[in-house]
């Protein structure tokens, strides 16, 4: 990826920002696993390295080690049997892992490099990421979710110097993996429609050109929706692509606005609520594109069937709030609205930007037959139950998800519309 480009594409952006990123080097190519070690070199990576991995990643690998070890890096490795759980404890433990190197190689991707870009930011080491799989848009991203005591909490992370991804480990990688990096590319169509609308109704910071190369990246991801899950070098890297570009896009604009709408945050709830029950969650690509389906919908249904509104003031009734998020939950949630976002908005603003909402809508999100196409042609999950969400989950996701953030978001507004339903 020519990361240089991106930036002079963004020089003096009229959006009044500044913008950069840290990431240096993006290789993404067939072989280069044999190249990691000379391409790290080459970027100027410390010499003593804690390569992260586990027996999966690890596996899909093959002759990474031999790259490092013959590019005279000084390697401990710290390997896990399944990694896929990103929680305060295995940050603390991956820090005292990290006694005495001076950079961090995650060799995976999803938990693996959500570990490392906050251990590598908390112990002020440099970070590089080795991506298997295209699963995810975490790679490029400054933040990460972290699970603490079964909430998902967004951390401050390092952003990597050095991405690498070999396309034949990537095309190899199994097709859930691959089609939960689709569903969450197809989550940028409803994250970037709701930041244009908090950018509408409350002035929240937006930037066009950010928002373009966000749906740039998404729309070459989507044309490779029938290749995605044949055995497909070109499809997967392609992919890889867009998920790199929309992590870097969250780094240029300062915020995850770009890459992470309603569609995230419902899938945020079903996760904790799983963790709670102590459920599997399933993988996060896979439930964001099943919430995508739901938000674009809703979304769609709310613009085609109310040409105009007559806001009132918030009506949440916080007993049922409190009540569906449930005495584990209910602290982590209440803390996200003292005071709650919705107290920066006016009715009367509200509606008079509705129709401009609307417009948001209609030009920014597929129809819902055109996502779910596209979806199933890439091998996506797009049914509730793909997912193990159930009614119940499902109709306390939709009412409440968005209590979770302190942010902007059409779903949280919905107790303003003054909707009878
Ligand atoms: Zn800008
Ligand atoms: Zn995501």
């Amino acid at each position: 990826m020519d990361l240089k480009e991106i930036l002079e594409g963004l020089r003096d952006c009229p959006c009044g920002k500044r913008h950069h990123f840290d990431t240096e080097v993006v290789e993404i190519g067939s072989g280069l696993v044999h190249r990691t070690g000379e391409i790290l070199a080459a970027a100027g990576f410390p010499a003593r390295i804690l390569a992260v991995a586990d027996k999966n990643t690890l596996a899909a690998s093959e002759g990474l080690m031999q790259s490092l070890e013959k590019s005279g890096f000084d390697v401990k490795l710290k390997l896990f049997e399944n990694c896929i759980r990103a929680g305060v404890e295995q940050v603390e433990e991956l820090r005292e892992e990290s006694r005495g190197v001076s950079g961090v190689l995650a060799v995976g991707t999803g938990s693996i490099g959500d570990l490392c870009r906050v251990v590598s930011y908390r112990e002020n080491l440099e970070l590089a990421i080795f991506g298997t799989a295209p699963s995810m848009d975490g790679f490029a991203s400054d933040t990460a979710p972290i699970i603490e005591n079964d909430f998902k909490l967004t951390r401050q992370a390092k952003q990597p110097k050095v991405i690498i991804a070999d396309t034949k480990i990537l095309a190899a990688a199994p097709n859930e993996l691959k089609a939960a990096g689709f569903g969450d590319m197809v989550g940028k169509f409803t994250a970037i429609a709701d930041w244009k609308i908090a950018n509408i109704l409350t002035g929240e910071y937006y930037c066009e050109r950010i928002a373009k190369l966000t749906m740039e990246g998404l729309k070459r991801v989507a044309e490779q929706a029938d290749r995605l899950r044949l055995n497909d070098e070109a499809a997967a890297a392609s992919v890889m692509e867009g998920l790199v570009m929309s992590g870097l896009a969250m780094m240029l604009a300062g915020s995850s606005r770009p890459a992470s709408g309603g569609e995230h945050v419902l899938s945020h709830f079903w996760e904790c609520k799983k963790l709670v029950a102590k459920r599997w969650p399933e993988y996060h690509g896979k439930k964001v594109g099943v919430a995508t389906v739901i938000i674009n919908s809703l979304y769609r249904r709310l613009a085609s069937e109310h040409e105009s509104i007559e806001p009132t003031p918030d009506r949440t009734d916080w007993d049922a709030v409190k009540a569906a998020y449930g005495p584990e939950l209910v602290e982590d949630m209440m803390k996200m609205n003292r005071p709650t976002i919705t107290d920066e908005i006016d009715p009367a603003r509200l509606k008079e930007k509705w129709p401009e909402i609307r417009k948001i809508i209609f030009e920014t999100l597929p129809s819902d037959e055109e996502l779910v196409s596209l979806m199933e042609r890439a091998g996506a999950a797009t049914r509730p139950e793909e997912v193990n969400v159930d009614g119940a989950l499902l109709e306390q996701g939709l009412k409440y998800h968005s209590y979770m953030r302190h942010r902007v978001l059409l779903t949280r507004l919905i107790p303003m519309l003054g909707l009878n339903h």
